[in-house]
């Protein structure tokens, strides 16, 4: 008889600021949100032994670009009003998915928020209550199930995007390998009854598919194998939409599907792009739902702490840690995916170059002028040399640790370990690369094999966001990701000496002595957005469908509607496709499907004029059709627009 564990899985909307949000990841001026491709969600996953509440553990994995402490700190306070003390900061494990097509400001730090419109209420409430809504859900709904486990190997799904830095690593490491990146997804499925209810894999690939120009929020590549597998999934097993499934992250820090195919271009080829990877996402996903499989046995464990990594000893050498800075190589963003915003810089800038110097001189400069100006804090004027030194190979533009009154990304950071009998799942703060998530997975597999753990998965992105952990020697190199490793080349390093510590307390059963914990800064951040949202329009057509179209056409209208700022519609759309059935109007696609555009611009005197975009294939059915706008005006209440009827036709 194989160990049963009682599993709760919950999915709630958390698409948030539709139109005039930053958005996040590419760190691009001006990428504002526009529309929606399709929403974003949480999918929550509660696993805990059959008889032990105190045993139980929460992965929400979020379509966003990382978790953060903000978030972190308000759903496990939402949590704990609502539930006592069953979830908490040390049994909730919040990951992003790294979608780079999602709204931002929701860090209380400056660096994620000054420069790209501050601090978003609407987005950071969104997210905020999707994610607690979706682990309400899934504790409702707790079944016994059986885990299981399986593995595969995913080919051209993403290649290292800084190869020259992984390449300095030693000939021996990387000879035990036989790719630069990791290229084997982990899947485990929890099945109850013969049936699937949800399944979460780790693989590790940025989801920038979709680039710089992107103004429609998406899930990217790992969202739409989301879709695509649960559809399948729930269709086959008539399920309904019971089956979840989650596509997280793993050490993808240095991996990209753009390596071999150029930046994404602009407009619609990376939507195809987007497909591409999505595609092989989830053929890989099919294939192991259905493959032999691991059955899990065992307890359930889980711990938690916080640590300093701006001061970190690494025991028995003279290596530490020190406050953060950011390098030059860091603000003109990774060359395979976005453009450089500062012009002159490129990857790969360090200490003892030529030109640099000056360089750094200007950038500094630059920086100094922001950070006081843009946010009113202050940067300090001179480095001391143990500071400078301590940094290494690193030309600092800003030494965002030291900035007053306070740093400006975190330095107290939260580690995590939950074990699920043989797999230990490590939330790490930050985006760490193939080789620096080898060394930590090695370690960490050998410190809990004691524990009975065989299968060590890496889940970056994970309660808080801190940059990069590369090796000491990518870092050696400052590409992009070295340049953005902000405690300096032994961050790794204090990781692996960090993580083991909390694999020690497992083993021994004993909670570690908690004594600090981030700064709380949520009392100091007000709504920047200004509030301009127009006049509101009754949903009249301004564009309306042609008589028809031939299969594999796009159907466009326009109506002349309400600013989505009024309303996000969460859990609801803002269009319908409908098919004319029986007499009777049945809603084919919604807002979240990836066969639709929703899209908002502003029309004369104020309005709003939502697009409605329908790409068609030849496997669409032909019948009549219409398309219908759905808006909330700034007191609430909907207006409806409609098309006309048009028909789809056979070519
Ligand atoms: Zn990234």
């Amino acid at each position: 008889m194989s160990t049963a564990f009682l599993i709760g899985t919950g999915k709630y909307d958390i698409t948030g600021s539709v139109v005039g949000s930053a958005m996040m990841g590419m760190s691009k001026m001006g990428q504002v949100t526009e529309g929606i491709h399709t929403r974003l969600f949480s999918r929550a996953f509660i696993i805990g032994e059959e008889n032990d509440i105190s045993k139980r553990v929460v992965i929400a994995v979020a379509d966003i670009w990382s978790c953060t402490i903000a978030v972190k700190k308000e759903v496990v306070k939402r949590l704990k009003d609502y539930f006592g003390d069953k979830y908490k900061d040390e049994n909730v494990l919040i990951t992003g998915t790294h979608t780079h097509s999602g709204a931002g400001g929701y860090s209380y730090y400056p660096l994620y928020i000054s420069l790209t419109g501050g601090f978003d209420k609407q987005n950071f409430e969104c997210i905020v209550n999707g994610i607690v809504e979706s682990i309400k859900i899934a504790d409702g709904n707790l079944k016994t199930c059986q885990i299981e486990l399986s593995k595969g190997l995913i080919n051209d799904c993403g290649q290292n995007r800084s190869i020259e830095a992984y390449n300095n690593n030693p000939e021996e490491e990387k000879n035990r390998y036989n790719a630069s990146t990791d290229n084997e997804m982990t899947f485990i499925r929890f099945k109850n009854n013969n049936k699937y209810i949800g399944s979460i894999n780790w693989y590790p690939i940025h989801p920038t598919s979709l680039g710089e120009n992107n103004k429609f929020i998406s899930g990217d590549n790992k969202g739409l194998a989301s879709y695509y597998f649960e559809s399948n999934i729930n269709l086959s097993q008539n399920t309904g939409k019971e089956f979840i499934a989650a596509f997280a992250n793993s050490n993808c820090g240095d991996v990209s599907g753009n390596v071999k195919y150029g930046k994404p271009p602009e407009g619609k080829d990376d939507f195809i792009r987007m497909v591409f990877y999505a595609t092989k996402l989830y053929n890989q996903a099919m294939r192991l739902i259905k493959a032999d499989a691991e059955t899990i046995e065992g307890k359930i464990n889980y711990c938690h702490t916080y640590i300093n990594m701006s001061n970190i000893l690494i025991s028995n050498s003279d290596f530490k840690t020190y406050p953060a800075a950011l390098g030059i190589s860091m603000l003109g963003g990774s060359s395979i995916d976005s453009t450089s915003q500062i012009p002159f810089i490129k990857e790969g800038l360090k200490k003892g170059d030529i030109m640099p110097p000056i360089v750094s001189e200007i950038v500094q400069k630059i920086f100094d002028v922001l950070v006081q100006v843009l946010i009113n804090f202050d940067h300090p004027d001179d480095l001391d040399n143990e500071f400078i030194n301590g940094h290494g190979n690193k030309l600092i533009a800003v030494a965002a640790g030291l900035t007053k009154p306070y740093p400006l990304v975190a330095d107290i950071l939260p580690i995590q370990i939950f074990t699920i009998g043989s797999i230990a799942i490590l939330g790490i703060p930050g985006e760490i690369t193939t080789m620096a998530g080898r060394r930590l997975k090695e370690q960490l597999q050998t410190k809990l094999a004691r524990a009975g753990i065989e299968h060590v998965i890496l889940c970056g992105y994970s309660n808080a966001y801190s940059g990069y952990i590369t090796t000491k020697e990518e870092y050696d190199m400052q590409y992009y990701e070295g340049a953005s490793t902000y405690y300096g080349p032994y961050t790794l390093m204090a990781y692996q000496q960090e993580f083991t510590r909390l694999a020690g307390s497992i083993i021994n059963g004993s909670a570690l002595e908690q004594n600090i914990a981030p700064m709380d800064l949520s009392g100091l951040f007000k709504d920047a957005k200004i509030e301009k949202y127009g006049s509101d329009g009754t949903g009249l057509v301004f564009v309306d469908a042609n008589n028809s179209y031939k299969k594999g056409e796009s159907v466009e209208v326009k109506f002349i509607g309400t600013h989505p700022f009024n309303d996000p519609r969460t859990n609801d759309t803002f269009l319908k496709i409908e098919k004319k059935e029986n007499e009777n109007w049945k809603t084919v696609f919604t807002d979240n499907d990836p066969y639709t555009f929703f899209h908002w611009e502003a029309g004369f005197i104020s309005s709003s004029i939502l697009s409605i975009k329908w790409q068609t294939y030849q496997d669409t059915e032909a019948g009549e059709y219409r398309i219908s706008y759905f808006g909330n005006k700034k007191d609430f209440s909907q207006v409806v627009g409609r098309s006309k009827v048009f028909q789809i036709i056979d070519n």
